[in-house]
């Protein structure tokens, strides 16, 4: 269902005591501020999930997330954690292609797909992310390769479970580096992607899909980028990170 989403992905930082600490913090925030209806996704590392999910509490429209997930059952693969384990600590969205995981761990497009239909399979919803570097974005191939990496991703799902999935486009030159995509860039890349849904299954589905924004999403512009038509809110990495920036974001919708 297409509803407004900040999801803040705290990526490979904070040790439990400053991640529990950041975690009550947003929670009483969004407690006192926040009366909007957009949905909050804590994304902290897998071994502070059981903590941070103690201290989201029953504040229903927080919810839990991981960063990445092993596509089998279980089994050895020393290092890996599955699904079921995700979901036994309360998770219900799973980050998945995040740049970082396609650039630093190899991940491709078909080790992706496995991944997402396992998430789905195992009753939790994806964040599937897609993006391109800056070398593709200048050869002007952006749309090409964010297509490819929707189509070969997601695109063997069925339309039911495709309904279950958010999508997060994340320029890769934005990650991290303070350079933010235009609200333009943001608004065409995203009505692109709803297109090839609407293509790809109809109207009506391309319609019920949130899809976010990721790249130096700050309190300072997340206003304008979440009010182009099809940009449905954020994927944040570093103003996560601090508890006011990242109530302000959710406050800009
Ligand atoms: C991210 O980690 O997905 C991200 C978008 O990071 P940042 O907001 O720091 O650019």
């Amino acid at each position: 269902m297409r509803k407004n989403i900040a999801a803040g992905n705290w990526k490979m930082n904070l040790d439990l005591e400053a991640g529990k600490k950041l975690a009550s913090e947003v929670v009483n925030m969004v407690n006192d501020e926040v009366s909007n209806d957009a949905e909050i996704i804590l994304i902290p590392p897998f071994i502070h999930l059981t903590a941070v999910n103690q201290l989201i509490g029953s504040a229903s429209n927080i919810q839990l997330g991981a960063q990445n997930c092993h596509q089998e059952k279980g089994g050895a693969y020393t290092g890996e954690i599955s699904l079921e384990m995700l979901k036994s600590v309360g998770a219900e969205y799973v980050v998945i292609g995040h740049s970082e995981r396609r650039e630093y761990f190899g991940e491709d497009n078909a080790l992706l797909a496995a991944k997402t239909k396992a998430v789905l399979d195992n009753g939790l919803k994806p964040i599937y992310c897609c993006g391109e570097k800056l070398d593709v974005r200048e050869a002007d191939k952006h749309f090409e390769l964010n297509k490819e990496q929707i189509v070969e991703g997601l695109f063997d799902l069925s339309k039911d479970e495709i309904l279950n999935v958010v999508i997060a486009y994340e320029p890769v030159w934005a990650i991290g580096t303070g350079v933010t995509a235009s609200n333009e860039q943001a608004q065409e890349m995203h009505a692109f992607i709803r297109g090839l849904i609407a293509d790809k299954y109809d109207q009506e589905t391309a319609d019920s899909i949130s899809i976010l924004y990721g790249g130096s999403v700050k309190p300072g512009n997340a206003k304008e980028l979440f009010e182009q038509p099809d940009v449905d809110g954020g994927l944040v990495g570093g103003a996560s990170l601090k508890s006011r920036d990242f109530t302000d974001i959710i406050k800009s919708f």
